[in-house]
């Protein structure tokens, strides 16, 4: 290890109270969706104290609805804030890099399934609790004080270099395109996800859509003339496992996920339906999340999961003239896969062993969504989604280490001084 090296390790250190306490305020930002522009701004003026150039602006679908990586949307955009801080050097010797993070967080769900209150942060031991501490907070507070551990020692990147914090990661990926098309590139990316110190080899795509089932509504003393759309669901329900079992089947054909359990993941994560206890209902309405390969289309993805659902329909009395209505309403992206051996990588693999006390950097494949995407497909920029330690992300008591969240953030400020150099601010 260089002595430069090891300073910028202590200065991490040094500015570990600072990282800990900004990662708490961040929390409790309630940033769900539709309402990450407080969290934004927030960051905005962070990074704006720091001096980078500011940008901020709201997704606007019609820049990039014609782009291949475009997912639909059926919510406003008006609060979907995208923030991102310029860093320009003296002089530029070295490679440009994103340091790209997510601000939304997923619903936390009934608060008394929580220990505590999930906007309000906790440490107890190595860790800190709160929704969207580790997914993914932490990550953009650790891309923060990377560049300020530089600072705190007299230097700053020889490149140009972006933090950026997008909206939308966790519904349709339009975040993230959104400041493509608005002109954001670099040499390489990183986004410190909550990947359990590890490296992301592959993800899958993903989509999103409603299935909405209809009924014949009666009086249920003549039920039997009705058609119960809460019971067709099961039809609809039966219909995407079967197309799960299908792909899981096909595992053996897609490098990187042939060794997984389970790859492919269709949830059926919401359901609604009905108007009344002594009525057959009339509808249901079910929100699902499918999982597709790297290399497979969204749409021939799509396609399959409506012939699917049609064919089901076909054989019941009701549904074969009233067939579910499939309606594509969120993440309609693709999977990617890092190649393998590319110098990001290997500059990474040596910041975290200096970071890690000699420990190899694992690579693995992840089968969720991620924004790596967007840089890898269509920004020609390899894309490092790699991050801390955690527990329970979109669940009850989500959690992320504390002394991961501080590995993570020393190798990035390393990797930061390899790939872009420093010079004397
Ligand atoms: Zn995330």
């Amino acid at each position: 290890m260089t002595e430069l090296q090891q300073r910028i390790l202590d200065a991490v250190d040094a500015g570990w109270d600072e990282q800990l306490a900004f990662t708490r305020d961040l929390i409790r930002y309630p940033s769900l969706r539709g309402q990450e522009h407080t969290a934004q701004e927030f960051v905005f003026k962070a990074l704006r104290g720091r001096g980078y150039a500011m940008d901020r602006w709201a997704i606007d679908v019609d820049t990039i609805k014609d782009h291949p990586g475009f997912s639909p949307v059926a919510v406003p955009y008006d609060n979907a804030i995208n923030v991102v801080g310029t860093h320009t050097p003296k002089q530029a010797s070295g490679k440009s890099l994103i340091l790209n993070g997510h601000i939304d967080v997923v619903p936390e769900g009934p608060h008394d399934m929580w220990s505590r209150n999930p906007f309000d942060p906790a440490v107890e031991g190595d860790w800190l609790y709160g929704r969207g501490g580790a997914d993914m907070k932490a990550g953009i507070a650790a891309n923060i004080f990377a560049v300020d551990a530089l600072k705190r020692i007299g230097l700053q990147p020889a490149a140009t270099l972006y933090q950026q914090s997008v909206t939308e990661e966790e519904c349709t990926g339009n975040g993230a395109l959104s400041a493509l098309v608005r002109g954001y590139t670099a040499d390489a990316a990183i986004i410190p996800e909550p990947e359990d110190d590890m490296l992301v080899r592959a993800n899958c795509g993903v989509l999103w859509f409603a299935v909405e089932i209809k009924g014949r509504p009666v009086h249920v003393r003549e039920a039997g003339t009705g058609s119960n759309a809460i019971l067709s669901a099961w039809t609809v329900i039966e219909a995407l496992r079967g197309v799960e079992a299908k792909w899981n089947a096909e595992k053996g054909m897609h490098p990187y996920f042939e060794d997984l359990d389970h790859p492919i993941n269709i949830n059926i994560g919401k359901i609604a339906g009905g108007d009344w206890a002594s009525s057959v209902p009339a509808w249901c309405r079910l929100d699902v999340r499918a999982a597709i390969y790297p290399g497979v289309e969204p749409k021939d993805a799509a396609a399959e999961i409506e012939q699917a659902i049609r064919r089901a329909a076909a054989g019941d009395p009701f549904l074969s003239n009233s067939p579910p209505d499939v309606i594509f309403n969120g993440f309609f992206a693709k999977g990617y896969v890092l190649e393998e051996g590319t110098e990001a990588e290997g500059m990474l693999s040596r910041a975290f062993e200096q970071a890690y006390e000699g420990e190899r950097l694992k690579s693995f494949t992840t089968p969720g969504y991620l924004d790596g995407r967007v840089f890898v497909l269509y920004g020609e920029c390899p894309c490092l989604v790699f991050g801390p330690r955690s527990e329970n992300i979109h669940g009850f008591d989500e959690r992320v280490s504390l002394e991961s969240v501080r590995r993570v953030t020393k190798t990035i400020a390393l990797f930061i001084a390899d790939w872009c150099g420093t010079e004397t601010i």
